[in-house]
């Protein structure tokens, strides 16, 4: 009987021993059936946890934090073919150098041109190899490198390190190539999951340029039609305008100067004038007629200017100040446009410094000086201390339309008119800005002699 039960159990076990030799050795295939199964479920996981978005570094991450239950492991590396180069792209522990590109003529990059499978290597003292990587600090005995494929592509290398010596076993060598092959699927994936995202990116931002386009051609259709709309009020003003003003004029010489109408017939006749300029700037607008060019002195243009909105500003508290250039060259200019460029500037110094606190100031320089060519120009600067303008704005602020304010000042069309009218001198606006501390725009303008 009890020669039967010996007999028994060797045959169930396989196990030629005594009783305690039974129990050690289930004891051992427990164990081993244990880590089976770790295994196998750090494999599952990492088919089913691990999600596309996730980073190299987070994949790699959660890998390590039972792969010591299962094999030997101090060290986790990923390492990715990227284009031409060979990059340590994640590691556990972590290491500063993430990115580290692996030298061309490394046992790493030998292993990839000769496709060989899994390399395992027993790296105690191998200096080479601890140049390559930089794990010296981990005092790493073995390493096991196990190319990642796909598709008989290699894509990458998967390092698995560890401070005991000759330890790995045959099936410890299975285990890292399934994982090798299942970090390649996710690194795949991850890949491709970029690729779509950056190509979302690019459709997102096309379609937005494109719908912007439109709102502009639409806006400029609108605006083209009220021009022609405004020119041909202009137009029917014109003559009516005629005759008021020459009626005062009449009226104006029959009378003697004290006469009470007197005045009002000359307030008529004033305005009258004034109301014809208008119209006349119209129609020249509306015809864009090239601009008439004359020699033009820009400290006059500020001058000019200035007499015309300089009372509006201060009445904002806004204190004005000028340093202009003596003898400052003409340019070929059309005094008319460089007027409406610097009221832009100035109008829009004024709007900037509205609701700023500390004491506002605008300050307008004239000076000569060389452009990015090397050109000799003449340039006007209005700096203001206001609101100045955000770095996402900066690109902006020349398109037409854009504008910060609301509908009822702002349309948008100050500076891009504005740069264009200095481009069509052959000059250019410069702008510089800080936020929260003030602006600086720079009317530069060829000087006679070297425009080109
Ligand atoms: P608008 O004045 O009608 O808004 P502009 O083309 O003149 O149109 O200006 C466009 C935008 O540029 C403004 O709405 C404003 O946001 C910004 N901007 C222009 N000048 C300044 C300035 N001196 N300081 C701060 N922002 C400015």
């Amino acid at each position: 009987m009890i020669d039967d039960k010996a007999r028994l159990i060797e045959n169930l076990t396989g196990v030629r021993s005594s009783k305690l030799n039974y129990y050690v050795e289930l004891k051992k295939r427990n164990r081993e059936i244990v880590i089976q199964n770790r295994r196998l479920e750090i494999i599952h996981q990492l088919s089913r946890d691990i999600n596309i978005d996730m980073s190299l570094e987070m994949i790699v991450q959660r890998v390590y934090e039972n792969l010591p239950l299962v094999i030997p492991c101090d060290f986790l590396g990923l390492i990715t073919l990227e284009g031409s180069e060979l990059r340590l792209v994640a590691t556990q522990p972590p290491l500063p150098c993430n990115g580290l590109v692996v030298p061309r003529n490394s046992v790493l990059w030998e292993i990839i041109r000769k496709q060989q499978e899994q390399v395992y290597l027993c790296i105690a003292g191998d200096g080479k190899l601890l140049e390559e990587l930089p794990v010296r600090q981990f005092e790493l005995n073995c390493l096991i490198l196990d190319p990642l494929k796909v598709k008989q592509n290699i894509i990458g290398m998967l390092v698995i390190g560890t401070r005991e010596k000759n330890i790995y076993s045959q099936n410890d060598l299975t285990f890292a190539r399934q994982l090798a092959d299942q970090l390649a699927i996710c690194v795949q994936n991850r890949r491709l999951y970029e690729e779509v995202v950056q190509a979302k990116r690019e459709w997102e931002e096309a379609f937005r340029a494109r719908v912007q386009m439109q709102a502009q051609l639409v806006q400029s259709a609108k605006l083209a039609a009220i021009g022609e709309m405004a020119a041909g009020v202009a137009h029917e003003l014109n003559s009516p305008m005629t005759v008021i003003i020459g009626n005062a004029q009449m009226l104006q010489r029959e009378l003697v100067p004290e006469h009470p109408a007197s005045q009002l017939l000359k307030d008529i006749v004033a305005c009258g004038l004034r109301c014809k300029k208008i119209i006349q700037n119209l129609l020249t607008f509306a015809r864009q007629e090239p601009p008439a060019v004359a020699p033009t002195d820009l400290n006059e243009v500020v001058e000019r200017v200035l007499s015309l909105v300089k009372y509006q500003i201060n009445r904002n508290g806004i204190n004005v100040c000028t340093d202009l250039a003596p003898d400052l060259p003409r340019v070929a200019a059309n005094g008319q446009q460089l007027d409406q460029v610097l009221i832009n500037l100035l109008l829009n110094a004024r709007d900037a410094l509205e609701g700023v606190e500390r004491e506002r100031y605008i300050h307008i320089r004239t000076g000569v000086r060389r452009d990015e060519n090397g050109r000799r120009c003449a340039a006007v600067t209005v700096q203001d201390n206001g609101q100045g303008i955000s770095p996402e704005n900066m690109s902006r602020v020349f398109d037409p339309f854009f504008t910060t304010k609301e509908a009822s000042r702002g349309t948008g069309l100050g500076l891009s008119v504005s740069l264009g009218i200095a481009r069509a001198h052959g000059g250019t606006i410069e702008v510089e800005s800080r936020p929260g501390e003030g602006s600086t725009f720079t009317l530069v303008l060829p000087l006679e002699e070297d425009r080109s």
